[in-house]
């Protein structure tokens, strides 16, 4: 009998170190509620998990099994359930954090105090940490170097789901609820979970979006990406499946133009590679810059600026309306994370760790390597990140993104009802303009060109330019 310690990976299908452990002997498959790990999670995605976990138990359940939960230190709670359930073994897929690695060392010491062996595979990645390197074995920090070596790859095959005669018959308690976990209802409207969620996103993704995806996935309108983030961070999908429908899709294009597109989709997925990569060989750059200058950067303190970027209230339309998304769905689209990562750094000159802080506990879909490499992307710090005197003027980006102003308009009702033209140029308005439009919207509460001006000084003087 072997424990598989379903963690990040709430899924049956595709399961690496499932699949490993049903194609040796019996299954018993666990979950632990860890306080200390839930500490640092959050209601949507304590949400998000919960139903996908009661995806997985009744799949397990319509296979005469189940899953066994227990709520406390996996080091305690893994042996007792492997000792209960006469197993010699516990399997999990491996996870990139810092913080990760140091409880998986953790739980693989105590079970082996018990006499239990533990064995641990790479599965959420295509390819593993430390696969993809330079000539002189290190990660690569440049990403299009990366991607060259990454698309060259043979895909990874799909593992194959446990026989229902692998699973062993036992029976689980019932799950904690919320309210026993500590958490209230999320705020936002979370996504739906689960495995079959997720497979019919990326059937739907697949059958005809991805072939657009390079032309319509920066306007935040179109609603023209896979929505897949959610279900890639909580393991309801396979990435290695992922990447077969994309190749599927790739071998049925219609034209040239739908073949580049599926690239561009499959140069997202590794993004994703590249910045779990980064974050296994740096676990420091969850709350350290990756690429220090030769000073600290001076962030400003300001509580107000960093309360009105929350509740998107700062008068640029583009922002607020991407901070608004972030509070009702728990999700915000790429170009607008990159727009409001930009405004919090470098027209508010605010820590991006502030930022990253306040996504880590709104995001559903939040992910330790894509969350940190987005916000050090955006705020000059990161791995292959935007140079710090590239700066995203927020007006630009919602002339050229949301031209018709129909994102902004869904998430800020103060400005439902005002003309295209005076939503796209709301910072050039006089107060009186403003008032006849949309009395109940702010001002700008900076004025961008020279917070601009005072963002590339704060940079200049942390690489000792002055
Ligand atoms: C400041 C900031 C914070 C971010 N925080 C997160 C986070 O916590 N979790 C997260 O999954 N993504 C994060 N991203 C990346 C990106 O915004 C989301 O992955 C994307 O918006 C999810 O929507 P989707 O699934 O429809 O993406 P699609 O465009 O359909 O892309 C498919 C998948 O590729 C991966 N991906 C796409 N873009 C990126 C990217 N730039 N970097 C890394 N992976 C990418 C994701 O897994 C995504 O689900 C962040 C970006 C920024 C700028």
């Amino acid at each position: 009998m072997i424990v598989h310690w379903h963690r990040r990976d709430l899924r049956a299908t595709d399961n690496r170190a499932l699949s490993a452990a049903a194609s040796t002997d019996t299954v018993v498959p666990a979950f632990v509620f860890d306080p200390d790990v839930l500490t640092h999670a959050s209601a949507p995605r304590v949400a998000f998990m919960l139903d996908a976990l009661a995806e997985l138990r009744a799949w397990y359940r319509e296979r005469d099994s189940d899953l066994v939960t227990a709520v406390g230190d996996p080091a305690t709670e893994l042996p007792r359930i492997a000792d209960e359930r006469g197993a010699t073994a516990v399997v999990f897929n491996s996870d990139y954090s810092g913080l990760a690695r140091e409880r998986d060392e953790r739980v693989r010491r105590a079970l082996a105090e018990a006499g239990i062996e533990t064995e641990s595979f790479e599965d959420a990645l295509v390819y593993d940490p430390g696969s993809i390197t330079t000539q002189a074995g290190d990660h690569y920090s440049v990403f299009s170097y990366f991607w060259d070596k990454w698309r060259d790859r043979e895909p990874p095959s799909i593992y194959s789901t446990p026989d229902r005669e692998r699973l062993a018959d036992v029976s689980g308690d019932p799950f904690p609820t919320r309210d026993e976990l500590g958490f209230e209802a999320p705020e936002a409207d979370v996504p739906e979970a689960g495995m079959s969620a997720a497979r019919n996103r990326l059937a739907d993704f697949c059958d005809g979006p991805i072939y657009r995806y390079a032309d319509r996935r920066d306007a935040p309108a179109a609603n023209a990406t896979s929505g897949l983030s959610p279900h890639l961070k909580w393991g309801t999908i396979g990435i290695r499946k992922v990447r077969e429908s994309v190749e599927n899709a790739k071998a049925d294009v219609p034209d040239a133009e739908a073949g580049d597109s599926c690239e561009t989709f499959e140069s997202q997925l590794a993004w994703r590679d590249f910045y779990a990569h980064v974050l296994a060989a740096n676990p420091g750059t969850v709350t350290a810059p990756f690429r220090s200058y030769e000073r600290p950067i001076d962030w400003r303190d300001d509580p107000d600026g960093l309360d009105a970027w929350k509740n998107g209230v700062t008068g640029y339309p583009i922002v607020d309306a991407g901070m608004r998304q972030l509070r009702t769905e728990a999700l915000v689209h790429n170009r607008v994370r990159m727009i409001v990562a930009s405004f919090l750094t470098k027209d508010l000159l605010i820590d991006w760790r502030e930022g990253y802080a306040w996504f880590r506990e709104k995001l559903v879909d939040h992910e330790t390597a894509n969350d940190v490499g987005g916000w050090q992307w955006a705020a000059g710090t990161g791995a292959d990140a935007q140079p710090y005197f590239r700066i995203f003027n927020p007006m630009t980006q919602v002339q050229r993104f949301d031209p018709d102003a129909e994102y902004v308009r869904t998430h800020v009702p103060e400005l439902r009802d005002a003309p295209t033209d005076a939503i796209l140029e709301w910072d050039e308005l006089d107060s009186d303009d403003r008032a006849a439009v949309a009395p109940s919207y702010p001002a700008p509460i900076v004025d961008h060109a020279q917070r601009r001006e005072e963002a590339i000084e704060l940079f200049e003087a942390a690489r000792g330019d002055e």
